[in-house]
């Protein structure tokens, strides 16, 4: 490791995707106790998955690879659950096996935390922020730490924090201490390798009472964002979590595969033959960056006429998300009918039994939704859910564009220029909702 100077030298060249995580998910829980009793507060239900699957999810849409979950109390319930990875994320555990506070946690997963800066997360609350602007405002800054915060109505029941015009911390007061401001610790933070070896040794030691303070005047930054938080701790704000967590869901573009992402090739039956479309992985990775989630619903009447089973197309998909992945995207989902068309399936599209099964699925609203593809049949799909529709020109898109009765709100060279449109339809909602 090179050597750590006072003053910030950054690396720039870290990525997102390189980001070492660490999340806190070691407190007791003793004022939840009430609503979950027999499990860490991390795996309280909600909408029938537990809290901290919402902030993997979050890890995961910002491109992150590489987890530790910092346990503790009944910590072992957290690996039954989740394991050893979660959809694109890999995860590693650290347990202390007495409560030892949040720096006391971090300290112990040292070992799992080389980056610099290292991205820090509490696992009993949710800040709906972007962590990409977050991690890109701390580079440029060049913080030693940054913290995220976000305006609440009752600051006192949390640690407030006041800022200079720039953005440094000049005081940090923890809840219960009197409020400074309106904005609000969240518990997530981007910590420097400086601040990580600063993390005093005693045996019980917290990053709010005993570490950040010492960092004001001294590189401690805050970065305003107007993202919703909840924060899971008391039995009243859990309630609420239901409601919020359907209150700031995720768009959603919906894929089709062959001719939209891979080049169309007449009952593809061999992952070799997997030809991705030109430009098209920048395109799905510009989409995750702008947020959006990514989903691929195909029908594959090859499985029905047995021109080969489903053995073979989980094959071929398995190798399409290596292929994707290699190049940085993920996908949320994947989708697939294996019907023949005079099967009668409600899966074949433009059947839509397919896209509400993703939606209950990832938890996306289908009317929000972005679909793309290259056949009538995908266009006709998302005008039934009342999506946004785009026809590319690759694949058979060509040829269905010059049928004037396909009705796709916009008809588009390629996934390229789609996500140029989606971009510039994001900037328009952006502005009317802010009034800028
Ligand atoms: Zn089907």
């Amino acid at each position: 490791m090179p050597p750590i100077a006072e003053t910030r030298s950054f690396d720039t060249s870290i990525k997102m995707s390189d980001l070492a995580v660490a999340v806190l998910v070691g407190g007791l829980g003793t004022r939840l106790r009430p609503v979950v009793a027999d499990r860490p507060k991390g795996l309280a239900e909600i909408r029938g998955r537990p809290f901290l699957a919402y902030l993997l999810d979050q890890l995961a849409a910002a491109g992150l690879r590489h987890a530790v979950l910092c346990t503790g109390y009944l910590g072992e319930k957290i690996y039954d659950t989740f394991g050893g990875s979660y959809r694109s994320l890999q995860l590693s555990y650290s347990r202390e096996q007495e409560p030892v506070g949040t720096a006391g946690a971090l300290r112990l997963a040292l070992p799992y935390l080389q980056s610099d800066p290292v991205l820090v997360m509490n696992g009993d609350s949710y800040c709906a922020a972007d962590l990409k602007s977050f991690f890109q405002w701390h580079c440029d800054r060049g913080a030693m730490a940054s913290l995220l915060l976000t305006r609440v109505r009752q600051s006192e029941r949390y640690g407030s924090v006041k800022l200079d015009s720039d953005g440094a911390v000049l005081e940090f007061r923890e809840k219960k201490q009197g409020v400074v401001s309106d904005l609000i610790n969240v518990g997530v933070y981007l910590l420097s390798q400086a601040v990580l070896a600063s993390l005093p040794q005693q045996k019980k030691v917290s990053l709010e009472y005993d570490v950040f303070r010492q960092w004001i005047g001294r590189g401690l930054c805050g970065y305003q964002t107007d993202g919703a938080f909840l924060d899971i701790g008391t039995p009243e704000d859990f309630l609420r979590a239901d409601q919020f967590f359907s209150s700031i869901k995720r768009k959603f573009v919906v894929l089709d595969r062959d001719g939209t992402i891979i080049e169309e090739c007449s009952y593809l039956s061999d992952p070799e033959h997997i030809k991705l479309i030109p430009g098209a992985t920048q395109a799905l990775r510009e989409l995750r960056e702008m947020g959006f989630g990514l989903v691929v619903i195909t029908n594959q009447s090859g499985v029905g006429r047995g021109f080969f089973d489903e053995g073979r197309l989980r094959e071929i998909h398995e190798r399409m998300r290596q292929m994707l992945e290699a190049e940085g995207v993920w996908l949320d989902g994947l989708y697939f009918c294996p019907h023949k068309p005079d099967d009668g399936c409600s899966c074949r599209k433009p059947g839509v039994s397919l896209m509400e099964k993703a939606s209950t699925e990832l938890s996306f609203d289908p009317q929000a939704s972005i679909v793309i593809g290259d056949k009538g049949s995908d266009i006709e799909m998302g005008r039934r859910v009342r999506a946004t529709t785009f026809l590319v020109r690759t694949g058979y898109g060509a040829q269905v564009a010059t049928n004037s009765s396909v009705g796709a709100d916009y008809i588009v060279n390629d996934l390229r220029a789609a996500v140029q449109t989606i971009r510039r339809l994001s900037a328009i909602e952006r502005s009317e909702v802010h009034g800028d």
